[in-house]
């Protein structure tokens, strides 16, 4: 089976903005960014999506999410950002092989709240939210 992109980015086979490498994880700017700063994560071993990982892909996952944490301070995202994976075809995943989109940076972009709820909800757990 031939590999896709995102397995041929992950071996070298096809070029790539890399900003971080482990023995786990590759970390490469999306071709099309949606935000100032549009990394995306992918494990180093293939995985197609978030519904196929098991219980020994651990060490990948904890890897992608503290590689997160690691770009996001070396990109200057000091005021937040956010760490996405789409999911199969109503997650509108496109790239059948996991990837986390670290998204963020500052200025005009479409990166709004994600979660949109009726204003008694919104009272009711401000102060959940203003942290
Ligand atoms: P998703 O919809 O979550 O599957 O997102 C796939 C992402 O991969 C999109 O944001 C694309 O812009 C990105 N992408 C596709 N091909 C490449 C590539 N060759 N290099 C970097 N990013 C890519």
């Amino acid at each position: 089976m031939e590999k896709n992109i995102f397995e041929k980015i992950r071996d070298g086979e096809e070029p790539a903005d890399i900003v971080f490498k482990n023995e786990y994880v590759t970390a490469f700017r999306d071709i099309y960014p949606d935000t100032p700063i549009h990394i995306l994560i992918i494990p180093n071993k293939t995985i197609r999506s978030l519904d196929d990982i098991e219980e020994e892909d651990g060490i990948y996952m904890s890897n992608i999410m503290l590689s997160a944490k690691k770009i996001a301070k070396e990109q200057g995202l000091n005021n937040g950002y956010r760490l996405i994976t789409n999911c199969g075809k109503n997650g509108h995943q496109v790239v059948p092989y996991l990837h986390f989109h670290l998204v963020g940076g500052e200025g005009e972009f479409p990166l709004g709240k994600m979660i949109t709820l009726p204003k008694t909800s919104k009272q009711k757990f401000k102060l959940k939210f203003e942290i």
